[in-house]
């Protein structure tokens, strides 16, 4: 029996631990898009998820995680290996501290922060996807990230559980450390929040979520921003001078600008369109293929590479 096989035989055996094979990755992306993987592991077990990684630290399988799936892409060819997805949810306050799993929605912890008078996570209502995956891309929106607010992580290498602070997170915008080591799996977090009012916190997650609403409907398939925006200190000059003031929000320019300029809007391939509201929103209007996009967010970036000299970004993430 070779090393795979046998690594296999004993993720089926542990308890807690459920096995999915060939699972099609479009049911668990928001884009609906995505071929099979050789199988799903999901478990809500921190146990069942650490043996599973022990496991898979001794064997030569491929692997890697998903959270909610509302940041990814997935090719049409699927996963060529194991998907793990860790989805325990708890979340739990202690004065202004708030300790949550790293498969708790985000929506549930903002609201969870809200009812106990906790302040700080209000702006970020509507941002879909977990606690795992917000610290992993650093996600935030309306002048709140989660890392600011981030005390600690817990994470796994393998089966051992290390800690870190959040400076050792080295988060900055749309990144951390755990982007570049991505065998590293978050479990827990502990967050510093301040004390607040419920109401008042409440009222502003519920504009917030308005908002959003009418900029991303809630049933389209789609994973928001798809390119960064831009910091302006890092534009070259001659570019910087292009971009009306109007458009910088706290040092940065939206990645949407420079799309309507090079005509995004409306563009399509395929099912796959950019929104005739949103130069940064890609979705599919329902049976697009992952071809399709790839083969529009390159005609996007070539045409701001032509016009602006300019290498946009994707803040998607590709599952590799
Ligand atoms: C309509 C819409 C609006 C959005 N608006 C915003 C916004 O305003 N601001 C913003 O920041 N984002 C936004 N996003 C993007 C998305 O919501 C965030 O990136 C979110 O944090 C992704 O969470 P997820 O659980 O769906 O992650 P997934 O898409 O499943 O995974 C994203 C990445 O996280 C990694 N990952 C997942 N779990 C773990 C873990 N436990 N440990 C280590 N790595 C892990 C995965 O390997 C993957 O690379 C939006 C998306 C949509 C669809």
């Amino acid at each position: 029996m070779t090393l795979a096989l046998a690594a296999l035989e004993r993720l089926q055996t542990i308890p807690d631990l459920t096995v999915r094979p060939g699972a099609l990755l479009q049911n668990y992306t928001r884009f609906r898009l995505g071929g099979p993987c050789q199988a799903l592991l999901s478990t809500t077990s921190e146990a069942a998820y650490l043996s599973a990684l022990a496991v898979l630290t001794g064997s030569d399988l491929t692997w890697t995680t998903i959270g909610g799936g509302t940041n990814l892409i997935v090719s049409d060819a699927g996963y060529p290996g194991l998907v793990l997805q860790y989805s325990a949810a708890g979340i739990t306050a202690d004065g202004p501290g708030v300790r949550v799993e790293a498969g708790a929605e985000l929506n549930d912890l903002v609201d969870f922060a809200n009812a106990h008078g906790l302040a700080g996570l209000e702006a970020m209502a509507g941002i879909p996807g977990w606690v795992g995956a917000a610290i992993y891309g650093n996600a935030g929106a309306y002048g709140q990230s989660i890392a600011e607010r981030i005390d600690w992580v817990r994470f796994a290498v393998g089966a051992e559980v290390r800690q870190f602070n959040r400076e050792e997170c080295e988060f900055r915008y749309r990144e951390s450390i755990f982007k570049r080591n991505k065998s590293w799996q978050i479990l827990s977090t502990g967050l510093r929040l301040e004390r607040g009012n419920s109401a008042s916190q409440a009222d502003k997650s519920a504009s917030i979520r308005a908002t959003r609403d009418a900029k991303f409907p809630p049933a389209m398939q789609c994973a928001g921003s798809i390119f960064k925006n831009l910091l302006l200190r890092e534009l070259p000059p001659a570019v910087a001078a292009q971009v009306p003031a109007s458009v910088i929000r706290e040092g940065k320019i939206p990645a949407g600008w420079f799309l309507e300029e090079v005509g995004a809007k409306g563009f399509a391939v395929g099912a796959i369109s950019v929104a005739d509201f949103h130069a940064n929103l890609v979705y599919n209007s329902g049976g697009g293929v992952t071809a399709d996009l790839l083969t529009l967010l390159n005609e996007l970036k070539r045409r701001v590479f032509d016009r602006f000299g300019l290498v946009i970004e994707e803040e998607v993430q590709y599952l590799s």
